[in-house]
């Protein structure tokens, strides 16, 4: 039996935000899009109880709750604590999976010879909270689809613990779109067969399942019986920093997408050596007029920060993949697969920009 951490911060935009503005601490804070076109993307709990939501226009936010302080992201800010905090947690974890800027999956199994889930969930929250204080929220369970309904189940700052033989009941009247990847077009579907709690889905026979929703759900009638096992994937950190352009008019003209790329490939090694990052894939976007959309990446033997790396390689993958035909809307760049820099690669790097 494996044991599952799925680690979540608490309004992780918002709580930075109030970190660094102590002053809001009392005040619904709502991070959000720049223009009133935007929408929610955190909102702390003070806020959430005008009922602001993530995902919620701006301006409708701005109707509930007309008090709010409403601030821009910050991306690179909440980066640096981010990267961080990931840091503490792959060091609690014999295997490590970020998914987003502010979540991951850690499982603990052999790091629990001699200490209880509880009381490493408590160590780690109290790691987090010494470096960033910040806190977060702790999902425990015997697998990882559990481990997430779990840490949203006591928010914030909360640890529930679904144990292997619990596990069955604890999900059994949770609505269906608890279960992660259940959109509003399954949640639809599911309903439409009688199914609207997780034990409904738990009970149905596996073969008539698959018969009336496809093969693709049998993750679903596994999750609801929590029967599912997939393993915590250690991969590369989801952290990257990257640039997008979005030109004025539609445009064909390479000379003129070269100066851009210049500037946005300048922007990207200066954050990256901003905060003492190294790269080791380069990936570009492309969209057409048509808005059509193409990303290209590349994985480089070393890694780097410098702009001349970043600049060389970025045109090399906009000449291997661009449609000259074609008249182009939005370019990207975006460095990625990160480490933190020492010091001596850092020098070396800087030497190619002299
Ligand atoms: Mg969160």
């Amino acid at each position: 039996m494996r044991t599952i951490f799925h680690v979540d911060m608490d309004s992780f935009f918002a709580s930075c935000e109030i970190l660094r503005r102590p002053e809001l601490k009392n005040e619904p804070v709502i991070i959000g899009g720049k223009s009133e076109r935007g929408v929610v993307s955190t909102a702390n709990y003070k806020a959430r109880e005008f009922g602001v939501k993530s995902a919620m226009s701006i301006v409708r936010a701005k109707e509930l709750c007309p008090e709010g302080v409403y601030l821009p992201p910050d991306m690179k800010y909440y980066k640096s604590l981010s990267l961080k905090i990931m840091n503490i947690l792959n060091g609690f974890a014999d295997k490590f999976e970020p998914i987003s800027i502010d979540e991951a999956y850690l499982d603990v199994t052999d790091k629990l010879d001699n200490i209880s889930p509880m009381i490493l969930a408590a160590k780690i929250k109290k790691e987090i909270y010494n470096q960033t204080k910040l806190t977060c929220s702790i999902g425990i369970a015997h697998n990882k689809s559990i481990a997430k309904i779990a840490s949203d189940f006591e928010k914030p700052n909360g640890v529930t613990y679904v144990k292997y033989d619990e596990a069955r009941d604890f999900l059994k009247d949770m609505p269906i779109r608890k279960i992660s990847g259940v959109g509003k077009v399954t949640e639809q579907q599911l309903i439409n067969l009688g199914i609207k709690l997780i034990g409904d889905l738990a009970s149905k026979d596996r073969q008539w399942v698959i018969e009336k929703l496809g093969k693709s759900s049998l993750r679903l009638w596994l999750i609801a019986n929590a029967l599912e096992s997939s393993d915590v994937a250690p991969r590369e950190s989801s952290e990257s920093y990257s640039t997008e352009k979005t030109f004025d008019e539609d445009i064909d003209d390479k000379d003129l997408i070269f100066e851009y790329f210049k500037k946005m490939c300048r922007r990207v090694s200066n954050e990256l050596k901003e905060d003492k990052y190294l790269a080791k894939t380069i990936s570009i976007k492309i969209r057409y007029d048509d808005f059509e959309t193409i990303t290209r990446a590349k994985t480089l033997p070393f890694h780097f920060n410098d702009y001349k790396t970043i600049f060389d390689e970025t045109l090399f993958l906009f000449d291997e993949n661009y449609d000259v035909s074609r008249k182009i809307r939005l370019v990207g760049v975006k460095c990625s697969n990160l480490q933190q820099s020492v010091e001596k690669q850092t020098k070396i790097t800087d030497f190619f920009d002299l």
